[in-house]
């Protein structure tokens, strides 16, 4: 016990799952139904899809393979570029050299994250054929720029939308532009399945092809067992959407909640001269807080010294995602001579917080408690 509270440690996510969650699994295993042909898929499916403004959605095993089979649908031209940022996790970049094409990494802005259409703009060649459009911890890209750039171009557009779950960029959801969009399910998520992915579109054939693609590519009625082409098995359960329909009917409150937390951390958190908390509005959205990023103004040693004093404090918290022009694995893919000024300084001065649905007021003032404790030694 910590002398002058209770609290052990906050880990920086803690998922909330106090709706229907129980009720629906239990209706799984009651009915035996918990492969894929189970019928909460279908509800989940159509409850998400419905919720963001998509004609259709198909739920998958996660993320990182619902941006992998919008590619494999889109059938993009092989070589060919596909701009994306380069601040974001590696699924996005693994996803496009998979798929057989050239991710053209961009920087983003210090000041949301984001990557700015005049960054995607200035990297369209005359090999470019899509763009994948990623909105990062808590703000949308500014899409309508962007959806003009792709038309003009005449490029695919494609929407990670796996830390958007409820966002609005105006009065448009996140996860109903471009193409073809993208959501995760995984804890951290606004709408968890444990793990789980989901693709979305308003295309009718390319919905068909990702149905086809992520579940072996079977044939139709007796010719089930002929093969046309190489898909996967990236079925999703009858008992993640058992769970994934109880979450969606909490994601109102679940954001309402975000961002409960995210103004109790802004309150408690300025004026700190060394620290640099989100923006809260952009002119064309609230910030939902899919994280609680923050960045810290000093050198190394000060970045290095306040995450031990977190640490020392029971605070979880994660360093800011490492550029993907810089990873290893990339090394003898793409030229890494290539400078991203802001995602690199980013990555070395950033960091977030707990910032989970499941966390407690309680634990959001020891958290700001502690931080306007520290002193660098
Ligand atoms: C979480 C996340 C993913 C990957 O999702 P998984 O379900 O973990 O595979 C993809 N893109 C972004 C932006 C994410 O935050």
């Amino acid at each position: 016990m910590r002398p002058e509270s209770n609290i052990m440690f906050v880990p920086v996510n803690r998922p909330k799952l106090d709706g229907n969650e129980k009720k629906y699994l239990n209706e799984c295993i009651d009915t035996g139904w918990i492969s894929s042909d189970g019928p909460f898929v279908k509800k989940f499916e159509e409850k998400m899809s419905n919720a963001l403004d998509r004609e259709f959605g198909v739920a998958v095993s996660n993320g990182s393979v619902a941006l992998e089979l919008a590619l494999q649908a889109l059938d993009l031209k092989a070589g060919g570029e596909v701009i994306v940022p380069s601040f974001t996790i590696i699924s996005c970049g693994n996803a496009i050299i998979k798929s057989g094409l050239k991710p053209i990494f961009i920087d983003c802005s210090k000041d949301d994250l984001n990557s700015t259409p005049k960054m995607i703009e200035d990297a369209i060649s005359s090999k470019t054929v899509a763009i994948m459009v990623v909105h990062l911890y808590g703000h949308p890209c500014d899409m309508d720029k962007i959806e003009s750039i792709a038309k003009n171009y005449n490029l695919k557009l494609i929407e990670d939308a796996a830390e958007m779950h409820g966002q609005y960029y105006k009065d448009r959801p996140c996860g109903s532009f471009g193409d073809v969009s993208t959501l995760s399910f995984y804890p951290n998520k606004h709408v968890t399945t444990g793990e789980g992915g989901m693709v979305l579109t308003n295309n009718k054939d390319l919905m068909e092809k990702i149905r086809f693609y992520m579940n072996l590519c079977f044939g139709k009625g007796d010719s089930r067992y002929l093969h046309y082409d190489i898909g996967s098995n990236y079925r999703f359960t009858n008992l993640q959407a058992a769970v994934g329909l109880a979450q969606v009917e909490s994601l109102k409150k679940t954001v309402l909640r975000k961002r409960e937390i995210g103004s109790l951390y802004n309150k408690g958190l300025s004026n700190i001269d060394y620290l640099k908390t989100p923006i809260e509005f952009l002119e064309y959205s609230e910030n939902i807080y899919w994280v609680y990023p923050i960045t810290i103004n000093g050198d190394i040693n000060f970045v290095k010294s306040f995450k031990s004093y977190l640490e020392d404090s029971g605070i979880g918290h994660r360093s800011f995602f490492t550029p993907l022009h810089l990873q290893p694995c990339y090394k003898n893919i793409i030229d890494q001579n290539n400078i991203l000024p802001n995602c690199e300084e980013l990555y070395k001065f950033g960091l977030y917080i707990p910032c989970g649905n499941g966390i407690t007021d309680e634990e959001v003032d020891y958290v700001i408690k502690k931080i306007k404790k520290f002193n660098f030694k």
